[in-house]
């Protein structure tokens, strides 16, 4: 394809983008496809000439829409608001045209540049401390990963550079909440602590937070038990119901005992931007590793994962590779972000962040979260006012979680109930929502948030949930 032929394509290609976006409304929120559907409308083998765009696009409309879950629909209320803004769809798409590749600040200087940028201006914005410095990961996962494996290396005294984690006469343990996301034991395992290593540490039975005591016990008695404490991991917006691990009393006995602190907001950390809500991740400065997802409810199209970290020298020290073939002369004086994380190329993320900050403006983002955050208080108002409907966990964000129990019900048909009306608002394309546990139990996560979504969209779901479970 040549620049030409480009131009005439991507103009189509920017057409049916707007087109699309705008008839999103008319689409079911939840994919109608059966599993293989799609791969059954495409052809089994590779083309070995040249097809026309108009023949992609066709089936980019026919076969690839159909299968796709609109998180970007104003009844799209699933498991975490997955918003891509337009402005960052055009910086995304910037980044692609540009082709730039990232290896090094030599192979393309404003990649890394921009970045220092843009992390720099969401430090600010979050009301976080100059100590720390940021890098834009692919996902949340990977920020984990990275954290534990900086914390790993900084119990061990860097022992990767030696005998690594098999040299060690004493295991090292973490510590995180039962309501963790699934990324964080993953993490675990993957950072060589191993499952036996993983304690989940007590929550409040009401906020479902942390409760730092029994963190404190915890670590007393792997101490006792000739086990050295390694790492915390305080959820701040927990995955079930967004629960907010309290970080400066979590930090306050970390400390005790030297152990590092990641606080995972990789959802709720867009609310850092809200003064109003900054409270709610009080002591966050003293953490050593933060990740949160710009590519969530702020809405700069995914993958963007911001992780920062207070010990970048540290971080360095863990993450660095100098192969002969990536030195350059600039070495002393730039940031290498290859030496920040695991993969080595990058893409230039940066430019989907800038653009959305840039064409949206922080307060317009600022009001979307207002206007979210209000909306679930509305919700959750209109919950525990009626009856056989509980609200179950506090409501300090987007998330409300929600029960409808009818009189004298068995607690095993509560859940076919539940579990039965949720597939039914799935099942109906109106709207989607995601059923979790909760303490044993199923229940359904109301997570607002999408870009689209004004205050008559979550009416008009209380009014489908309400319909709903009269025939679930
Ligand atoms: C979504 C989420 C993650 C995982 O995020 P990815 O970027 O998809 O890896 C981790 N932790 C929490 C609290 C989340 O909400």
């Amino acid at each position: 394809m040549d620049p030409e032929e480009f131009r005439a394509a991507a103009h189509e290609l920017v057409d049916w983008i707007a087109d699309l976006r705008q008839s999103v409304p008319q689409l079911p929120v939840q994919s109608q496809v059966k599993p293989g559907e799609v791969a059954g409308g495409l052809t089994t083998t590779a083309p070995e000439m040249p097809e026309a765009f108009g023949d992609v696009l066709r089936d980019l409309e026919q076969v690839i829409v159909p299968g796709i879950t609109q998180t970007q629909h104003p009844a799209y209320f699933g498991w975490f608001p997955s918003n891509s803004s337009l402005a960052s769809v055009l910086g995304d798409f910037a980044s692609s045209g540009l082709g730039a590749l990232g290896i090094t600040w030599q192979s393309a200087p404003a990649l890394t540049e921009v970045e220092q940028v843009v992390t720099e201006w969401l430090r600010e914005l979050c009301g976080l401390d100059p100590q720390w410095a940021g890098a834009i990961q692919d996902t949340a996962s990977t920020g984990t990963l990275v954290a534990l494996i900086a914390a790993r290396e900084r119990a061990s005294a860097l022992s990767e550079h030696e005998g690594g984690l098999q040299s060690m006469d004493k295991p090292l343990v973490v510590y995180t909440s039962p309501h963790a996301h699934s990324s964080v034991p993953k993490a675990v395992l993957l950072a060589g602590y191993g499952a036996d290593n993983l304690r989940y540490v007590d929550v409040d039975p009401v906020t479902y937070a942390m409760r730092p005591e029994a963190l404190r016990e915890a670590m007393t008695q792997d101490i006792a038990e000739g086990r050295t404490p390694a790492a915390v991991i305080a959820a701040v917006g927990t995955t079930g119901t967004a629960a907010m691990d309290p970080v400066a009393a979590i930090v306050e006995v970390a400390n005790e005992f030297g152990v590092w602190v990641h606080v995972d907001a990789a959802m709720a950390g867009s609310a850092m931007l809200l003064p109003e809500c900054r409270h709610l991740f009080e002591g966050v400065d003293g953490a050593d590793s933060l990740v949160w997802n710009p590519h969530k409810w702020l809405g700069t199209i995914l993958d963007c994962s911001l992780l920062y970290v207070r010990d970048v020298d540290h971080l360095v020290n863990c993450m660095s590779t100098t192969p002969p073939y990536l030195r350059s002369a600039a070495d002393a004086e730039v940031v290498q972000y290859k030496d920040w994380g695991i993969p080595l190329g990058r893409r230039f993320r940066a430019l989907k962040l800038w653009f959305h900050l840039r064409l949206d403006g922080v307060e317009s983002l600022r009001a979307r979260l207002r206007r979210d955050l209000a909306n679930a208080q509305w919700l959750a108002e209109q919950v525990r006012a009626k009856p056989q409907w509980q609200v179950l966990a506090p409501v300090d964000l987007q998330t409300v979680c929600v029960r409808h129990e009818p009189v004298g019900i068995s607690a095993e048909d509560l859940d076919a109930h539940t579990l039965a009306w949720v597939d039914a608002i799935n099942a109906s394309g109106a709207a989607f929502v995601s059923p979790s546990v909760l303490d044993g139990r199923w229940m359904v996560r109301v997570s607002i948030g999408a870009e689209a979504t004004e205050h008559a969209d979550v009416a008009a779901l209380w009014e489908l949930m309400k319909e709903i479970v009269k025939q679930a």
